[in-house]
């Protein structure tokens, strides 16, 4: 049985004040609630302020990307030991907006996944398809490949850190979600995929997120399918309102 796993990805959104009060706001709102595993992500300069708001709750801290070299002469990039020392637990890898806006590849990530996993963080895997990739009917051509990508020499004892998020590029925040038939047939074909590269049991135990305009009126229905195990949530979790109300609806 997969716990299910809400994450909110605040991208770069909330200043100094607003990061706080939305971290404290949620912490106050969530408290008790055991039967879901809840994370948020804010920006990196906002992780230890976020964190003090946290630290009498259940939430976890995520960062929204980290750099795979342990230290050293990488100017503006941020480590793993980084983020463990700033109390994150996950860390977002290969969101869309990495791959189309800042341009890295599966290599890249792949990099960023491994050391993520050697580095004590748990990886939150992105993959997903644009709309010209969906039209072309390459949608699971595309997503196989970033899933093998980014899992590249990954090997059956740490592969249990790693969660997946199902994101078509298209339903990032466009207001346009994938259909439930769409996430779960997407949704599906990765777990055979993991079932493949992996085993039955692995398969069994991964968590996969969908993301792509997830909000409160379709959580229940996206959650209720099959592989649907959570939810990576970018502008409906910058609300406590809406953020809570999603994760009150899976609890
Ligand atoms: C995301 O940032 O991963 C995301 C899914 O954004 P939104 O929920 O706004 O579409």
């Amino acid at each position: 049985m997969r716990k299910p796993f809400i994450a909110g990805n605040w991208k770069m959104n909330t200043n100094s004040a607003t990061a706080v009060a939305l971290a404290a706001g949620l912490a106050k709102e969530l408290q008790g609630i055991e039967t879901v595993d809840v994370a948020v992500c804010p920006p990196f300069v906002y992780l230890q302020s976020a964190a003090a708001a946290l630290s009498a709750s259940n939430i976890a801290l995520g960062a929204q990307n980290v750099y795979f070299e342990g230290d050293g002469a990488f100017t503006g990039e941020i480590s793993c030991a980084m983020l463990k020392d700033c109390c994150c637990t996950y860390v977002i890898l290969g969101h869309s907006e990495r791959r189309h806006v800042i341009g890295e590849t599966d290599a890249l990530i792949n990099k960023k996944v491994k050391a993520a996993i050697d580095g004590g963080l748990l990886p939150i895997l992105c993959v997903g398809e644009l709309l010209e990739e969906r039209d072309a009917g390459k949608t699971m051509d595309v997503v196989e490949a970033q899933v093998r990508g980014g899992l590249e020499g990954i090997c059956n004892e740490r592969i249990a850190a790693v969660t997946i998020a199902y994101e078509p590029v298209w339903a990032i925040g466009t207001g346009r979600t994938a259909t439930k038939e769409q996430a779960q047939e997407v949704h599906q074909a990765i777990r055979a995929l993991i079932e493949k590269l992996y085993s039955k049991d692995i398969a069994a135990a991964m968590r996969i997120q969908y993301g792509g305009s997830a909000k409160p009126s379709n959580t229940a229905e996206l959650m209720a399918q099959p592989d649907v195990d959570g939810l990576l949530v970018g502008g409906a979790s910058l609300k406590v309102e809406d953020f809570t109300q999603m994760i009150k609806t899976v609890a």
